[in-house]
C-alpha cells in the first residue's frame, strides 16, 4: 500500500504541495486554493506537484522540485533504513522539530492574529503537523522497533594559527582566530550531533554564523565612537552568499545573535528613527530590506576594538588574496598567508 506519511511525518495525502488535493480542482479552483494557502501559510504551493516523500530518489522525475533529495531529514531517515523519524531512537531531534513542528494551529493563528476556520485548518495546517502525527505513531510502537541512526564523526577543518607570524598586530589577529575556533567548538546547543541530520544542521548553523561575521568584516563601517561595525539592509541581504537563512528574523535572533552573544559579540538590529519594530519583518518572518541597520561590537574579553579592527583587516586581506574563495578561507581561519602583507 502507498505510504503517504512523509519521512518527517507530514501527510503527503493532503499536503497542498502534493498531487492529491488539487486532483479534483478546476484551474480556477486551484488558483483560489493557492491564494488562500499563501494567506494562511505565507507560501504558495508550486504548480508542478510534489511526487510525495516516500518516492525513491531514483524515481523522482528531473522536472520535480519536490521532494528535495537534499532534505537532511529525508537523507537521515534513508541512512537509518527506517520509514520515518518515528522509528528513530533519537526522536525527536531539533532538525526534525524545525520542520515537522513549525506549522501547527497555535503558531499559524498567532502569526495571523486570528482563529483559523476548521476548513482552513484541515486544508492548510493539519497536513504539516508532522511531529504530532509521529508522536502518536511512536506511542503505538514497541521500543524494540526503534533504530539507531548511523553515526557521523565530526571533522574539524580549522587551520592551525601560524607560529612565526611577525606582525605588530599579531595578538589582535589571534583574538579573531580564537573567536572562529570557539565557533567551531560550539555545539550551538544542539544534541545528537553524531547523527547525519544534526551534524549537518550544526555545520549549516556554523557557516551562517561565520557568514554573518564575514559580512561585517568585509562590508561593515565603523560607527559612533568607532566601537561597532554597522551594515545597511541592502548590503547585508546582498552579501549572504548561500546562507539565505540570514534573512529569517527568528533564525538571526534565535541562532546567530544567541550564539555570538555567548561568545562576547554583541549583535543588534536597530530600527531607523520613526520605524516601528513590527514593520522590520515581513508577515512570513523575513527581515525587510529597509528601515533598520545591523551592528556588532566585541566585548573587551574577546579583544574589543582592536579585535574588531583585526576582523576587518583580515577579511580585506583574504579578499585581496583569495577573491571569490575568500569566505571559504575565512571559515577555516586560514591566517598563514598574513606574513605576505
Ligand atoms: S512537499 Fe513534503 S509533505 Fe508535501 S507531498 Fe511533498 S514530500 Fe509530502
Ligand atoms: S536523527 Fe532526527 S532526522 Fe535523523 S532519523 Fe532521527 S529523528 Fe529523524
Amino acid at each position: 500500500m502507498l505510504n503517504l506519511i512523509s519521512k518527517c511525518g507530514i501527510d503527503c495525502g493532503t499536503c497542498p504541495w502534493g498531487p492529491f488535493p488539487r486532483e479534483s480542482m478546476s484551474e480556477s479552483e486551484f488558483e483560489e486554493f493557492k491564494a488562500r494557502a499563501k494567506q494562511v501559510l505565507g507560501f504558495t504551493p508550486i504548480r508542478t506537484a510534489c511526487v510525495t516523500c516516500q518516492t525513491p530518489d531514483d524515481q523522482i522525475p528531473k522536472t520535480s522540485k519536490l521532494p528535495s533529495k537534499r532534505c537532511l531529514i529525508r537523507q537521515c531517515v534513508d541512512k537509518s533504513d527506517i520509514e520515518n523519524c518515528g522509528y528513530c531512537s533519537r526522536f525527536p531531534c531539533e532538525t526534525l522539530k524545525g520542520t515537522a513542528d513549525a506549522w501547527k494551529r497555535d503558531v499559524i493563528e498567532a502569526k495571523l492574529g486570528a482563529s483559523l476556520s476548521d476548513v482552513d485548518y484541515r486544508r492548510f495546517v493539519e497536513p504539516f503537523e508532522g511531529l504530532r502525527r509521529l508522536t502518536v505513531l511512536r506511542e503505538s510502537l514497541n521500543p524494540s522497533e526503534f533504530a539507531e541512526p548511523p553515526k557521523v564523526s565530526a571533522k574539524t577543518k580549522l587551520v592551525t594559527f601560524p607560529k612565526n607570524l611577525i606582525l605588530t598586530e599579531v595578538e589582535h589577529f589571534k583574538q579573531v582566530y580564537t573567536l572562529i575556533k570557539k565557533i567551531w567548538n560550539s555545539s550551538f546547543g544542539l544534541q545528537n550531533t553524531d547523527t547525519f541530520a544534526q551534524y549537518h544542521t550544526l555545520e549549516k548553523q556554523r557557516t551562517h554564523v561565520l557568514r554573518f561575521l564575514w559580512i561585517f568584516g568585509t562590508y561593515g563601517k565603523l560607527d559612533g565612537d568607532g566601537s561597532f561595525l554597522v551594515v545597511d539592509p541592502k548590503t547585508y541581504l546582498a552579501s549572504r552568499g548561500s546562507e539565505k537563512q540570514l534573512a529569517i528574523w527568528s533564525f538571526l535572533k534565535g541562532v546567530v545573535f544567541k550564539e555570538l552573544s555567548s561568545l562576547g559579540v554583541c549583535c543588534e538590529r536597530v530600527p531607523l528613527t520613526g520605524v516601528k519594530i513590527a514593520d522590520l519583518t515581513t508577515c512570513t518572518g523575513y527581515v525587510r530590506n529597509k528601515g533598520w541597520v545591523m551592528s556588532i561590537s566585541f566585548e573587551t574579553q574577546i579583544g574589543g576594538l582592536d579585535a574588531l579592527w583585526a576582523l576587518q583587516s583580515y577579511c580585506k586581506k583574504l579578499d585581496q588574496k583569495f577573491g571569490k574563495k575568500a569566505f571559504q578561507q575565512f571559515c577555516i581561519a586560514d591566517m598563514g598567508f598574513l606574513f605576505e602583507f
